[in-house]
C-alpha cells in the first residue's frame, strides 16, 4: 500500500514547496521560525479542526508537509511540544475557553509549551508521582519537581501532571494543570548538561506556582495524560521516517566518499538499515490503513528507537577513526560535535523517552501475549 495521492495534494505540495522556498528558516531564531510558520498557516495541520488561525490537511497532506520540510531542510522545532502534544490533548479532553484561550497562541508560534510528567521518582512508574496540586479557592498551587523536562528554559508554559488530592494513591487523584511559566520566585529551572554538551532538559522547581486550568477535570490527570502518551507514540512515525531516510541518505553519501564502501561487513549493515526503513515505513502505513492492534504502537516504538541507534553507531563506524575526535564528557568544549556524532550520542535516548523498550515489553507481554502481570 502507498498514499494514493490526488491533485488536491499535489497541490498543496506545490504550495508548501513553494512557501519554504519563498521562506528559508536560516536568520530566524528558534522562537522566529515558529511565528513564520505560524503567520504561514502551517502549524496545526492534523489538528482536524482550524478555527484557530491554522490550516488544516487530510492524512496526506500532513505527510506531504514533513516530506517537504525535510527536504527544505527545516529545523527541528521549538513547538513540538505545543502543536502535537498539548492541541491534541486540548482538542480531546479541553473546555471551549482552554481551547479559544490556548490554541491560536500554539498556531501563532507565539507560546512554546514543554511537559512536566517525570519526576526523579516518578519516570517509567508516573503514577508514582508526588508533585502536589493544592487548590486555594479558583486556583492551583503547584509544589515539587519535574525533571527531564525539555525546553522547560524556553517555555513559556508547562503542563504538569500533579496530585491534587493528597489521600488518593497512584494512578487516582491527578490532575493536568497547564503552568505559566513566568513566576518568579514560585518557579526555578536549572539545565542539565549533557555528554552532548548541550543542555535542553532541565529539572524545574515549583514552590507554590499558580495554576488557573485543569484539563479534563479535578482528578481526571491520568485518563488525560494516557490520551496524551498515546499520541506521542503514533501520528508522527511517518514523518519522523522521512528524518531517518535523509539522516541514512547522508551516511551512505559519507561512506561512499570516504571509501569506508569497500568493507563488506559495512556495505551488508548499510543495506540491511536501508531494508529495516522500508519495511517500517510499510508498517507505518499498514497502520494508518486502519489496523487496529493493540501491540502496534510498542511494536514500532521498539523498531524505530533501536534502528536509530543502530544509525548512529554505524555513522561512527563509517567515520573511522575521525568519530573518536571531538568533545569527551570531561571536555565538552573542545570541539565543535558535527552532525553525524551527534546523532550517535542523541540516538543513546531514543530506548528511554516515550516509554523504554523494556515497559513496551511489558506492554506486549501483558496486553498481547497474557503474560501474568509483572510483580509490583
Ligand atoms: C530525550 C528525552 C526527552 C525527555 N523529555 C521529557 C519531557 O519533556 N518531559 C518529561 O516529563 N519527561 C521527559 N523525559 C523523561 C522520560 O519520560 C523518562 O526518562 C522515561 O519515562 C524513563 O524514566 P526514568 O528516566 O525515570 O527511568 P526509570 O523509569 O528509572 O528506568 C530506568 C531503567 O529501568 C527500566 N525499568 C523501569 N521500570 C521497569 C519495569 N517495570 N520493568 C522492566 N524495566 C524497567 C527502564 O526501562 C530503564 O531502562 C525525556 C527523556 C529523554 C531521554
Amino acid at each position: 500500500m502507498d498514499f494514493g495521492f490526488v491533485d488536491a495534494d499535489r497541490e498543496f505540495r506545490r504550495e508548501a514547496r513553494e512557501w519554504l522556498r519563498a521562506h528559508p528558516a536560516d536568520g530566524h531564531s528558534a522562537r522566529g521560525w515558529e511565528r513564520e510558520l505560524g503567520a504561514g498557516g502551517w502549524i496545526g495541520l492534523g489538528w482536524g479542526e482550524g478555527a484557530y488561525g491554522n490550516r488544516t490537511g487530510t492524512l496526506t497532506q500532513q505527510v506531504v508537509w514533513g516530506e517537504e520540510y525535510a527536504r527544505a531542510r527545516g529545523p527541528a522545532r521549538l513547538g513540538h511540544i505545543g502543536e502535537n502534544l498539548l492541541a491534541p490533548t486540548l482538542i480531546a479532553f479541553g473546555s471551549q475557553a482552554q481551547k479559544d484561550r490556548y490554541l491560536p497562541a500554539v498556531a501563532r508560534g507565539d507560546e512554546i509549551w514543554c511537559q512536566g510528567y517525570s519526576e526523579p521518582g516518578a519516570g517509567s512508574d508516573l503514577a508514582g508521582v508526588r508533585t502536589t496540586a493544592a487548590r486555594d479557592g479558583s486556583t492551583y498551587r503547584v509544589t515539587g519537581q519535574k525533571i527531564w523536562t525539555s525546553q522547560a528554559q524556553e517555555a513559556d508554559l508547562c503542563f504538569v501532571l500533579a496530585r491534587s488530592d493528597p489521600e488518593a494513591r497512584r494512578h487516582r487523584g491527578l490532575s493536568f494543570l497547564l503552568v505559566p511559566m513566568d513566576q518568579p520566585g514560585r518557579i526555578e529551572v536549572r539545565p542539565i548538561r549533557q555528554m552532548s554538551g548541550t543542555a535542553e532538559f532541565n529539572e524545574v522547581f515549583f514552590d507554590g506556582a499558580e495554576a488557573t486550568d485543569v484539563v479534563g477535570g479535578e482528578g481526571n490527570g491520568w485518563q488525560v495524560a494516557m490520551g496524551l502518551l498515546a499520541l506521542e507514540r503514533g501520528v508522527s512515525t511517518l514523518v519522523q521516517q522521512i528524518g531517518f531516510e535523509e539522516e541514512l541518505g547522508r551516511v551512505v553519501r559519507l561512506a561512499v566518499d570516504s571509501d569506508a564502501v569497500t568493507d563488506p561487513v559495512l556495505r551488508q549493515r548499510l543495506v540491511r538499515q536501508w531494508a529495516e526503513l522500508r519495511t517500517m515505513r510499510w508498517n507505518a502505513l499498514r497502520t494508518l490503513g486502519g489496523e487496529s492492534d493493540p501491540g502496534a504502537p510498542s511494536v514500532t516504538k521498539l523498531l524505530w528507537g533501536r534502528w536509530h541507534q543502530r544509525l548512529g553507531e554505524l555513522a561512527l563506524q563509517v567515520q573511522g577513526g575521525a568519530a573518536t575526535a571531538g568533545p569527551t564528557a570531561w571536555a565538552p568544549d573542545a570541539y565543535e560535535l558535527d552532525e553525524l556524532q551527534r546523532l550517535f550520542l542523541f540516538s543513546r535516548a531514543d530506548t528511554i523517552y516515550g516509554g523504554s523498550d523494556e515497559i513496551q515489553r511489558t506492554i506486549i507481554a501483558e496486553r498481547v501475549l497474557g503474560l501474568p502481570k509483572e510483580p509490583g
